[in-house]
């Protein structure tokens, strides 16, 4: 039995952890889908001023089939970026047209894939468009906007400003209408997404009024989709999404913008770190502890082929050692077995960590696994999921048929 819930701040028991890498192995992603369900409950709850809501998962954050058939049967619809998530929507279950597909410089054949699937497409840039219009006049698609702002936790992650290659610029609307006048083409929602981890609301609510401008010209629309960039706590007082500010304020600016607008429209956001971030905890053991004129490594059997946020985007991600509970704090920078530098965190205050202990690491539900590679040609690891306090391993460990799967051994 897995211990959901025993205290606030760890919502899995440290005992049931160490449980559950005993039986599976490390490396080890584990995922409390009662989190997850919480995530989607408080997001929904956040908005019910708003009564034509829909939460669609973004699902590039994790796109274990498991989670998306966990969502789709809470109610949830899916927000895609690749054909081969919209493969794995449907898959799920996902009703089509509860499906976006969201590509940002994929090829035209791509996108008409999607449409014989029958999903919802949002296009991003003019060219296509135009082209897209010519083949499917009758097919109403959304167009993403750029609304010109900075938000999101950092450079990389930041989507929404000026030079970035996403969204047709507010600027181009004129030209964006010409191409559907020419092509008859018909639009059914407007779309932004700025980047991840918003703290700032304020730039969130000026992209939400650029939209509101765009979209008032167009009488016809099904929805208007602000996104995501929902930050979540990685660490104890990190800064988060202040959800209760930011839907006030945007549950107000909508219902004003509703009553102008006169029709019924649906109010989307597509969160991916927000359902599932915290829900993840990622086990890897300590192969060796490495004393250095300078630093105490403790290196663990892992590394940036596994968990590629700290060592890509500077992502600090608590590490706890869950087999030593009573040991007193010391301090490690924590490495992997990459061939390369791949640190998972410096200098960090950890109870005394020994050679075999395992080691926690958190909010590895969102961009862990789904960033994961085979780098070092090294396995995958497995994924279990905890559901109504048992545990289910939902993907297997690779092995080395899957590392030579592929490859075709030429005899010359
Ligand atoms: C990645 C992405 C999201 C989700 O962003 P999070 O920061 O994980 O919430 C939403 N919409 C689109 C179009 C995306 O590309």
């Amino acid at each position: 039995m897995i211990h959901e819930l025993k205290n606030k701040n760890n919502p899995i028991h440290r005992e049931s952890l160490i449980q559950l890498a005993k039986k599976y192995g490390t490396p080890l992603y584990v995922y409390d889908f009662f989190k997850i369900k919480k995530q989607y409950i408080k997001m929904k709850n956040a908005f019910n001023g708003v009564k034509n809501l829909i939460i669609n998962y973004a699902c590039k954050a994790n796109t274990n089939l498991n989670i998306l058939k966990f969502l789709q049967k809470l109610g949830s619809g899916l927000d895609t970026v690749s054909i081969q998530e919209v493969k794995i929507g449907l898959k799920a279950g996902f009703h089509p047209k509860k499906i976006i597909f969201t590509p940002n410089c994929v090829s035209l054949q791509e996108i008409k894939e999607a449409v014989n699937f029958g999903v919802r497409i949002n296009l991003d840039n003019l060219s296509i468009l135009e082209q897209f219009g010519e083949y499917y006049p009758d097919y109403a698609i959304g167009i993403r906007i750029n609304p010109h702002i900075m938000a999101g936790g950092n450079y990389k992650i930041s989507v929404g400003h000026i030079d970035s290659k996403f969204g047709i610029s507010y600027y181009q609307i004129p030209h964006m209408k010409r191409i559907l006048k020419n092509t008859g083409l018909k639009i059914e929602g407007f779309h932004m997404h700025t980047g991840s981890d918003i703290s700032d609301i304020k730039a969130f609510l000026s992209g939400a009024e650029v939209l509101f401008q765009t979209a008032i010209d167009f009488p016809n629309l099904d929805y208007i989709d602000f996104g995501s960039g929902f930050k979540v706590p990685y660490k104890k007082n990190d800064l988060k999404t202040d959800l209760n500010y930011l839907s006030y304020s945007i549950t107000k600016k909508f219902l004003n913008f509703c009553e102008n607008y006169g029709n019924k429209i649906t109010l989307i956001f597509e969160p991916g770190k927000f359902i599932v971030s915290e829900s993840g905890y990622f086990l890897v053991s300590v192969n060796v502890i490495k004393h250095t004129v300078s630093t105490v490594f403790a290196g663990v059997n892992s590394g940036f082929n596994h968990f590629l946020r700290p060592m890509f985007y500077d992502a600090y991600h608590c590490i706890e050692n869950i087999s030593n509970p009573d040991g007193r704090f010391r301090f490690y920078t924590v490495v992997g077995y990459i061939c390369e530098s791949d640190t998972f965190g410096v200098n960090r205050k950890v109870k005394e960590i020994r050679e075999g202990d395992i080691l926690c690491i958190k909010n590895a539900g969102a961009y862990c696994f789904s960033m994961s590679s085979n780098y070092n040609s090294r396995y995958r690891p497995s994924e279990v999921m905890i559901f109504k306090g048992k545990d289910f391993l939902i993907r297997k460990r690779e092995t080395m048929q899957d590392l030579m799967r592929n490859i075709i051994d030429i005899h010359i």
